[in-house]
C-alpha cells in the first residue's frame, strides 16, 4: 500500500500538482464486493467510469472482471480503446439526444434508457434491439441534495407512478424490456434507503416479463475522515442478496444482478499531491495557498466535501491550525481551521480520497493546464496521463481577425 513517504517520492519525480492512484486499493474495494454480495448467483460489476476514467485504470478495472457504467458516447469510446467488449458496456445517459442513444446502441452497447418520450422513439424505430429502462423509485437518498437522484423531484429515470405508460409503450411498440436499473445517489450511508428502493424495484420488476438483469445502481458511501462511517457493504450485501434470491424464485429465472460503484471502488484509491506557495498569516487566520484551486478539485467548494489534509514534508510534525486555500482568483477553500503538521513554504500537502470525482471534474479555469495522473502499481510509479501545457489551453482557439 502506498504511504506517505512514497507520495513524497512521487511528488519529488514528477513534480506537482499531481494526482497518483494506488491499483491496490481499487483491488481490495473490488474483492470486498464480490465477498459482500457472493450469495448472489449472477453477480456483475460494472464500474462507474465518470468518477475516474484514465484509460489505464479502466484497464486494471477491465482486468480484475468488471463491467463499465458510462453515460456519454464519448465514455462509451473510451471504454472500448481500454478493452471493454461492447457487450460488457452500459449506457445510462440523462437527457442526451436521440441520435447520440442511436449511435450507441448500433455500436452493441446496452442502452439503458431514462424517460418516456425517446422509449417510444426508440422502440418504434428499433423495436429489434432490446433496452434497460432506468426507474425514479422515489426515495431520498444520497449525501446531500446535489448527489440524491432517485427522489420524486430529480430529473433521472422514470417515476414508477408512471409505469402504466411504459406498459402501453412496451405492448404498442412490441420493445423488449431486457432489463431495469435504478440508481438513487451518491455516499448512501444508510442501508435501509438502498433496500426500501430496491424493494421497490423488485417489486415493479414482475411487470416485465423478459428480464435478463436487474441494475441496483452504485452511490455506496466511504470513509471520508480518520474514524469516519461508511455503507455496511456486508451487511447490505447479505440483505439485498436474499431479497433477490427470492425474486428470482418467484421470477422463475435466475438473472443478473448488476452493482454500478464508482467512488467505492476508486475514491480511497487516490491522492492529490500540492505544493504550498505562501503561507500567509492575517489578523484571525493563517491561509496556505497551493499551487492548485477549484480548477483541479473542485468538490470541496461544489459539494462542500471533506478532503483529509497531511503535510507530507512534515510527518509526525507538531500540529497547527491552518486553513488551506487555492491560487484561484475566487474564493477556493480546500479545508477550513484544519490541524495539520506545520507548514512551510514548499512543503508538499496531500488529499486524501482524491480518485473519485476529482480529476475527472477538473478544469482550465484561469487558464491553467490540467495536472498529470500516475499511476501506483506493483511498487512502481507510471505516468498515465501528461501535464497539459500552454498549447492546450491555446488549442482549438481561433485568432480571427477583425475589422
Ligand atoms: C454516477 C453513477 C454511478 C456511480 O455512483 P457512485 O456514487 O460513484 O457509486 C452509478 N450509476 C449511474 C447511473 C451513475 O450515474
Amino acid at each position: 500500500m502506498l504511504q506517505n513517504k512514497d507520495l513524497l517520492t512521487i511528488a519529488k519525480e514528477f513534480g506537482t500538482p499531481l494526482y497518483v492512484y494506488d491499483t491496490y486499493s481499487i483491488k481490495k474495494q473490488y474483492e470486498r464486493l464480490i465477498t459482500a454480495f457472493k450469495n448472489v448467483s449472477k453477480l456483475k460489476i460494472n464500474y462507474a467510469a465518470k468518477a475516474l476514467s484514465n484509460i489505464t485504470i479502466l484497464k486494471f478495472i477491465k482486468k480484475l472482471g468488471s463491467g463499465l457504467d458510462t453515460v456519454s458516447i464519448q465514455e462509451v469510446k473510451l471504454g472500448l480503446i481500454a478493452g471493454f467488449k461492447a457487450g460488457e458496456i452500459i449506457y445510462t445517459p440523462n437527457g442526451v439526444s436521440f441520435n447520440e442513444i442511436a449511435e450507441v446502441a448500433k455500436m452493441g452497447v446496452q442502452i439503458n434508457i431514462d424517460n418516456i418520450s425517446i422509449l417510444k422513439e426508440f422502440g418504434e424505430k428499433y423495436k429489434s434491439i432490446p433496452v434497460c429502462i432506468r426507474i425514479n423509485p422515489h426515495v431520498d437518498a444520497g449525501g446531500n441534495y446535489k448527489i440524491s437522484v432517485g427522489h420524486e423531484d430529480s430529473k433521472f429515470g422514470i417515476s414508477i407512478n408512471q409505469i402504466p405508460i411504459l406498459l402501453t409503450i412496451i405492448s404498442n411498440t412490441k420493445i423488449k424490456i431486457n432489463g431495469i436499473h435504478m440508481h438513487t445517489g451518491s455516499d448512501v450511508l444508510d442501508i435501509n434507503d438502498f433496500l426500501n428502493a430496491s424493494d421497490i424495484l423488485l417489486k415493479h420488476a414482475m411487470y416485465f416479463k423478459d428480464l435478463d438483469f436487474i441494475d441496483f445502481g452504485g452511490g455506496f458511501k466511504v470513509p471520508y475522515k480518520p474514524g469516519d462511517i461508511e455503507t455496511n457493504i456486508n451487511e447490505l450485501g447479505n440483505k439485498l442478496a436474499d431479497r433477490f434470491n427470492s425474486f428470482c424464485k418467484s421470477y422463475g429465472k435466475k438473472i443478473d444482478f448488476i452493482l454500478e460503484p464508482g467512488k467505492f471502488l476508486v475514491s480511497d484509491a487516490g491522492y492529490f499531491l500540492t505544493s504550498v506557495n505562501v503561507v500567509k498569516q492575517t489578523n484571525s487566520t493563517i491561509f496556505v495557498h497551493l499551487n492548485s484551486g477549484f480548477n483541479h478539485l473542485i468538490r470541496p467548494m461544489y459539494y462542500d466535501s471533506y478532503h483529509h489534509i497531511e503535510n507530507i514534508s512534515n510527518i509526525g510534525g507538531k500540529k497547527k491550525i491552518y486553513t488551506v486555500v487555492g491560487y484561484i482568483c475566487e474564493t477556493d477553500t480546500f479545508g477550513k481551521n484544519r490541524e495539520i503538521e506545520k507548514i512551510s513554504k514548499g512543503d508538499v500537502l496531500v488529499f486524501k480520497n482524491a480518485g473519485a470525482y476529482c480529476f475527472t471534474m477538473a478544469s482550465n479555469y484561469n487558464s491553467r493546464p490540467r495536472p498529470s495522473e500516475v499511476l501506483w502499481h506493483n511498487n512502481k510509479s507510471l505516468l498515465i496521463r501528461e501535464e497539459e501545457d500552454f498549447d492546450d489551453i491555446l488549442n482549438k482557439q481561433l485568432d480571427v481577425e477583425l475589422d
